[in-house]
């Protein structure tokens, strides 16, 4: 289990890649840090815009994509070309997203503890099960 990720280990883990830490890549750690739920690309994007008006949306989507190679944040695909990031340390969660209307609701990470426990007893496999998105139908759309 990953420990609370703070804006410094974001900080040494662009560095690592080889990135200078900008103001505005900073911006973007904070925002995504401090957000009370999940972020998008395109919001973090409209955040930090409002401070730093020429970053552009490959500024930010870069900085996203390092951050989830160096294991910081998750990215989930919550359907419709919809990424959602978290910090990975509170990604405790997974999401069903409708196929019909695009609702997205949120189940707690337990749920799969019998298939990640049965996934490494019968085949030998650490699956790794952080923030899925699993897809289908809502009540109200069945
Ligand atoms: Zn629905
Ligand atoms: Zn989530």
């Amino acid at each position: 289990m990953a420990g609370e990720i703070t804006t410094r280990a974001a900080a040494e883990a662009l560095q690592a890649y080889g990135y200078r830490i900008t103001p505005q890549r900073m911006m973007i750690v904070e925002q995504l840090l401090a957000a009370p739920d999940h972020v998008t690309a395109e919001g973090l994007y409209e955040e930090v815009k409002r401070r730093y008006p020429h970053i552009s949306f490959s500024t930010v989507y870069r900085t996203l994509e390092l951050l989830r190679d160096s294991g910081l944040i998750t990215q989930t695909d919550l359907g419709g070309g919809r990424w959602q990031y978290h910090p990975a340390d509170r990604a405790g969660h997974h999401h069903l997203v409708c196929q019909g209307c695009g609702a997205v609701s949120e189940v707690p990470d337990g749920l799969f503890s019998e298939v990640h426990r049965h996934l490494q007893e019968t085949y030998g496999f650490d699956a790794l099960m952080t923030h899925y998105a699993i897809y289908g139908r809502c009540p109200r759309c069945r």
